[in-house]
């Protein structure tokens, strides 16, 4: 495994970490996330990820069983938690967002069901338009202060609101965000490449990227339809099929390519687009998810594909995933 530094913090995170979303609590139960977890740490993953809505909860709490049952050392891990869209299914008012009340709530409620002591990261799922950044600040320097929380980030805000956090913990002196956790693959790249540019330098902000594969489809299991056991088969997700297959399966055509490139490498596609994540040194890690152990181990492998992969690789993945020949 490669270690890589969360942005400019001391935090040493694997490359390659490991998430709840779609699969923990509902395509993976407590033996398979159990077998997953422990292939992930015995590969030198290092950070788990999870967020209060994912699986309303459940997820959270399959991965606290998991981790407790595995007793693997807490000091040689880091788990996060994310707040913003609530653990129940339909929330009041005061069970969603990014105020003080519900910030520090979710917190208290994420570390019950992970069974932690204090969150390594908790991040802002998304921005609320219905709360100051600056009570959103407060209330996760708050949390810092308390040790409920060791670092703190953002996810998909927009740039202007990240400047805001860091204006608002200069003038306060408060635990300024240290990562951001964008969407980041082959097939949307513009935040991370062109929005978020000025951000790494001026803050030192890393970045925790999301859905590397998205949602599967760069690995070429959808070039010839779903598969009826895949996340975009998944009953709940039918809005995810819509966007992660573009209108009129165009954004299935467009990856059609990486498979005869990949073969050339002796790789997989999957493999081939996360080493492309991998390749940005402004990704401090790139978050995988797998519904069974097989996925896992071949995207772990992607390692012994980095030292292939260089500038010309990068260049030639880009044009087949933009229509062009490789
Ligand atoms: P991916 O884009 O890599 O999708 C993972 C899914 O793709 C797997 O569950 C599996 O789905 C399929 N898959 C993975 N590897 C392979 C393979 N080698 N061959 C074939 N199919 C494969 O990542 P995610 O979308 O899961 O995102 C990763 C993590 O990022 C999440 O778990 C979560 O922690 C985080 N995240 C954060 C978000 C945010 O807003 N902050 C949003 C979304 C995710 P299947 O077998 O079911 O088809």
């Amino acid at each position: 495994m490669q270690y890589r530094r969360l942005g400019s913090t001391g935090l040493q995170l694997s490359a390659l970490s490991f998430g709840a979303w779609v699969t923990f609590g509902q395509q993976v139960g407590r033996k398979q996330a159990r077998e997953l977890l422990s292939l992930a740490w015995d590969r030198g993953i290092n950070f788990f990820d999870n967020a209060e809505t994912y699986n309303h909860g459940e997820a959270e709490q399959l991965m606290g069983d998991v981790l407790v049952d595995l007793r693997l050392p807490r000091d040689s891990y880091c788990v996060s938690s994310k707040v913003f869209f609530g653990a129940v299914e339909h929330p009041r008012p005061t069970q969603r967002g990014l105020s003080r009340k519900h910030v520090v709530e979710a917190c208290h409620q994420a570390l019950q069901r992970l069974r932690v002591d204090y969150l390594d990261l908790y991040f802002c799922h998304r921005p609320d338009p219905d709360t100051p950044v600056a009570e959103t600040v407060a209330a996760m320097d708050l949390l810092v202060r308390q040790g409920k929380v060791l670092y703190w980030g953002t996810s998909e805000w927009p740039a202007a609101a990240i400047h805001e956090a860091h204006r608002v913990a200069r003038e306060g002196g408060y635990a300024a965000p240290v990562a951001e956790q964008p969407q980041y693959n082959l097939l949307h790249r513009e935040r991370v490449e062109v929005e978020y540019a000025p951000l790494y330098a001026a803050y030192g902000m890393g970045t925790t990227i999301w859905s590397p594969l998205a949602s599967g489809l760069l690995s070429g299991k959808y070039d010839h339809g779903v598969p009826e056991d895949s996340r975009l088969a998944q009953p709940g997700y039918e809005w995810l099929r819509e966007i992660a297959l573009g209108e009129g399966g165009a954004r299935a055509a467009r990856v059609r390519g990486l498979r005869p490139l990949a073969a050339e490498l002796g790789a997989t596609p999957a493999q081939l687009a996360i080493a492309w994540c991998l390749a940005n040194p402004q990704v401090s890690t790139v978050l995988l998810g797998a519904s069974r152990r097989e996925q896992l181990e071949q995207n772990l492998a992607v390692l012994d594909l980095l030292p292939h992969f260089d500038l010309a690789l990068k260049q030639r993945i880009e044009r087949v995933v933009e229509g062009g020949a490789g």
